[in-house]
């Protein structure tokens, strides 16, 4: 079956500079794909300048890649015309990380949810788009009752977000990209938004890309995760054994600062510690080279193929070189659904 969402090779660079023309790769021959009868949430994890945004502007068709191809159905979405492209922007929704960006201060909740309603013609009477407004409100856990006919100020940021997913929820998506949605949102509130989140999968079918730099919540809410470093796939596999298992030294430094309210789990426990970062020392082989405190000559001589660690789980290091070779196209065969 053709996949929903599929990424060949996608590289993106961006230049700056008119005589210079300095080069940043921000995402690097990254493959992975969304199957269309398999709904899952897949997180994309990593720290500021990792790609994991760049990947997003990707897949939405904000930018076009320098490298490869976006593949939305079987069709490229930089070709997708007419009828085609407007199913794309109804069926590929997104939800950023401000839950106060989309609205404006001078219209009611209503306003917000009304303008997609009209644009797409999804309801053929007031009483219909009522309806619908209802339904996709309740479907994120709110009242119509609590949120309609009320302004922005008058709703906490918690219930801001989950309009925002209703909205996105009206057009009936079959997938969401959501890119930080929590991190501008009180902590009491995240996990009644990733609840929601989790029930869109699981109720609605639709499948979720989330983006994040903060690995607890990736915990709570997907199937399965990649892990990028400067725009490079460095772990990735099921959600349960990156957390609990991580293999790559990066992974193992992100996981190892988090503070894990396990009171067997020593905070700093494992042994990498990170070096001041040098980037750009090495461009031919391994971008962790300059923080692993276990690089060896090879890895700064390429950069290292994805090893299969686990049955659902590879790291690109050659600290696993004894183990099978995936390759980049086929890292979707080893996540999970
Ligand atoms: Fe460290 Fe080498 Fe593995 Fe890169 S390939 S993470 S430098 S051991």
């Amino acid at each position: 079956m053709t996949p929903l969402l599929e990424f060949r090779n996608v590289t993106k660079v961006y230049t700056k500079g008119l005589l210079s023309r300095a080069a940043t790769t921000a995402l690097d021959d990254v493959s992975l794909k969304i199957e269309d009868d398999q709904p899952t949430i897949l997180t994309v994890a990593g720290e500021s300048g990792s790609g994991k945004t760049t990947l997003a502007m990707l897949l939405l068709g904000f930018i076009a890649p320098t490298r490869g191809q976006i593949l939305y159905k079987g069709k490229d979405i930089a070709h997708l015309r007419g009828e085609e492209k407007v199913n794309f922007r109804k069926e590929v929704q997104a939800v950023f990380q401000d839950p106060f960006a989309v609205f404006n201060p001078f219209y009611t909740v209503d306003h917000l949810l009304t303008v997609p309603i009209e644009k797409f013609k999804l309801a053929r009477s007031k009483r219909e788009a009522r309806d619908r407004m209802d339904e996709a409100l309740s479907a994120v856990g709110l009242r119509p009752e609590d949120v309609l006919g009320r302004f922005p100020h008058q709703l906490s940021g918690g219930q801001r977000q989950r309009i925002n997913v209703a909205r996105a929820l009206l057009l009936k998506p079959r997938l969401l990209v959501a890119d930080e949605p929590v991190s501008m949102v009180d902590a009491s509130l995240r996990a009644t938004i990733l609840e929601s989140l989790r029930n869109l999968n699981r109720e609605h079918g639709i499948s979720i890309i989330y983006i994040t730099h903060d690995l607890t919540t990736a915990y709570h809410v997907a199937n399965s995760i990649i892990v990028l470093y400067r725009g490079s796939v460095m772990e990735a596999g099921s959600i349960d054994r990156v957390i609990r298992e991580p293999q790559h030294p990066y992974t193992r430094l992100l996981i190892d600062s988090i503070p894990w309210p396990d009171i067997n789990r020593k905070w700093g426990q494992t042994e990498i510690v990170a070096r001041e970062q040098e980037h750009g020392s090495v461009e031919t082989g391994c971008k962790f080279t300059s923080r692993c405190p276990f690089a060896m000559d090879k890895c700064r001589q390429a950069p290292p193929p994805l090893y299969r660690v686990a049955p659902e789980q590879v790291a690109a290091c050659y600290l696993y070189d004894a183990q099978p070779v995936v390759e980049r196209e086929r890292l979707s065969e080893v996540l999970p659904v």
